[in-house]
């Protein structure tokens, strides 16, 4: 398919066959998650850890955690069977950059292996400035880094606490320290050559109008692409927003929102909120067919 105007050949090139990048590719071109991360380092008041974190994925579902070598095996097993397979990216079900090693390991083994294929992470942010050379040093050219707020006092009421330098903060202070962290990564990622993907989650009355706000910071510090994603509420699955719940936003709210920050980062309408442990093309998942129990004990 042919570059749009408004792109320079290196991105066009990092982003032509990227399913989650380009509307375009997402038809042919087919990325597959990993469960290797579990641990995070911060409290969203939309997550509940017993699910997949929502940074990247739907929440309310529970992904299969692979250890690093179960992961090269399912990899390599998908890149044998599924022919558009292009990205490996590691979304959760807690934070790749926080449960490092783990994230690591796997990228080494695919790099080694299959090393046409492109890696990609997705993070919350706070731990991102420590990993920011090693990203770069394996050639992870992809980031999504979640922004839920630029204002800490928002921030305060999205986050009751994050882990940090083996402190726990909670409040204002966690916020401005998770703001900091992430328009650091951010900016360490643009100087690099990463791609930088920003998602929000749009949260109806604590963050929906602050969302321009962020839409504004992140484009100036070069984000790709800004994806605002509709809190997906469920009391079954837990939203912590007080005892009352908090709703999500309509379809409506969504695509209001959505047209205010057309001009903006480019938008990515596309988005399904696929699962930690997502495979195959986006709205096509075929996860269920490479479950552990299913691959080959050895792969080559
Ligand atoms: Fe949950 Fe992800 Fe937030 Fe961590 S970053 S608390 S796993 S939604
Ligand atoms: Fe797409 Fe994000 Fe997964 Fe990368 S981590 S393949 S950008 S959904």
């Amino acid at each position: 398919s042919a570059k749009p105007d408004d792109l320079d050949e290196a991105t066009w090139d990092k982003i032509k066959d990227h399913p989650c990048y380009s509307e375009e590719a997402h038809h042919y071109f087919a990325r597959m998650h990993v469960a290797v991360a579990p641990a995070c380092n911060i409290q969203c008041n939309y997550c509940n850890r017993k699910y997949d974190c929502a940074n990247e994925s739907r929440p309310g579902v529970v992904s299969e955690k692979l250890t690093p070598d179960e992961a090269r095996r399912k990899v390599i097993t998908v890149a044998n069977t599924v022919p558009q397979f292009s990205v490996l990216g590691i979304a959760g079900p807690g934070d790749a950059c926080y449960d490092w090693k783990k994230s690591q390991a796997t990228f080494a083994a695919i790099a080694r292996e299959i090393p046409d294929v492109k890696l990609c992470i997705s993070t919350n942010g706070l731990a991102l400035p420590d990993r920011v050379d090693e990203l770069a040093n394996m050639n992870v050219d992809h980031v999504t880094i979640t922004i839920n707020m630029v204002d800490p006092e928002i921030g305060a009421k999205i986050y009751p606490w994050i882990y940090f330098n083996k402190k726990r903060y909670t409040g204002v202070e966690a916020a401005t320290i998770l703001h900091q962290r992430q328009m650091l990564g951010l900016e360490m990622l643009v100087a690099r050559g990463i791609l930088v993907k920003v998602n929000s989650v749009m949260i109806p009355g604590v963050n929906d109008e602050h969302l321009i706000e962020v839409n504004r910071w992140v484009k100036e510090r070069g984000a790709f692409l800004h994806n605002v994603m509709p809190l997906i509420s469920d009391p079954a699955h837990g939203t912590h927003f007080g005892l009352t719940g908090q709703r999500g936003p309509t379809a409506m709210e969504l695509k209001a929102l959505q047209d205010k920050l057309e001009g903006g980062a480019k938008l990515m309408r596309h988005c399904r909120q696929c699962r930690a442990d997502a495979v195959g093309l986006l709205g096509d998942d075929r996860g269920q067919e490479f479950t552990l129990d299913q691959l080959p004990e050895a792969v080559v």
